[in-house]
């Protein structure tokens, strides 16, 4: 089973997808991370995409639908979580061809559904939280680059909850509910069991 877990900066994805990794033996593949340690390990990419992403913009379609194709080459998984991709409607297209040449389904797209005070207060209070325990700050955790993230993701990225909707593959879950009833609505989809309200 592969999943999309889709949703603006801060809505949880990540914390989900690792729930998901932990529970269902998945393989959690998010764009973020993987552009982190581009940077870290100071390749010709990492160079390229370390300004494009303490400004909190998009790097390009090209950059990312790459590191995609590498890791569904090589990594064999009992499922793919996509964590932070696709992010743009020429990456959703990628996507789609990516995985009809492994043979590979799109199983269901979840949308964590937050609204924006929560989400600046969440990655605010998560970058306090790294600085009063001595651990690194993300480079694009502060209110400036947010405010582009933000942009960029109702700008460029919303528009693939109609197109998924649109697909039939849409399943929304409310992000604002605690972590354990987040985790508990993700299960009930991908085990496909009636949402009783
Ligand atoms: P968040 O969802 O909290 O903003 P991520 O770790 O998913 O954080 O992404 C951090 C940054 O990495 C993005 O702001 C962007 O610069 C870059 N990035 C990650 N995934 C993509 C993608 N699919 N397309 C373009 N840029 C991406």
């Amino acid at each position: 089973m592969n999943i999309i877990l889709l949703g603006p900066p801060g809505a949880g994805k990540g914390t989900q997808a690792r729930h998901l990794v932990e529970t269902r033996g998945m393989v959690q593949l998010s764009t973020g991370d993987m552009l982190r340690a581009a940077k870290e390990s100071g390749t010709e990419m990492g160079r390229i995409v370390a300004d494009v992403m303490a400004r909190g913009a998009l790097v390009t379609d090209e950059i990312v639908i790459g590191l995609i194709r590498e890791q569904l080459e090589t990594v064999k998984a009992n499922g793919f979580i996509f964590d932070g991709f696709p992010r743009t409607l020429a990456q959703a297209d990628a996507l789609n061809d990516l995985l009809a040449e492994c043979g590979e389904t799109l199983d269901a797209v979840i949308e964590l559904e937050v609204n924006d005070d929560v989400l600046v207060t969440r990655i605010v209070g998560r970058a306090e939280e790294a600085r009063a325990a001595g651990q690194p700050v993300r480079a694009d955790d502060n209110e400036e680059s947010l405010k582009i993230r933000l942009m960029e993701y109702y700008k460029k990225t919303s528009p693939l909850i109609g197109y998924y909707h649109a697909r039939g593959d849409l399943a929304r879950v409310d992000g604002l509910a605690d972590i354990q009833a987040v985790q508990g609505a993700i299960a009930r989809v991908l085990d496909r069991e009636p949402i009783v309200a």
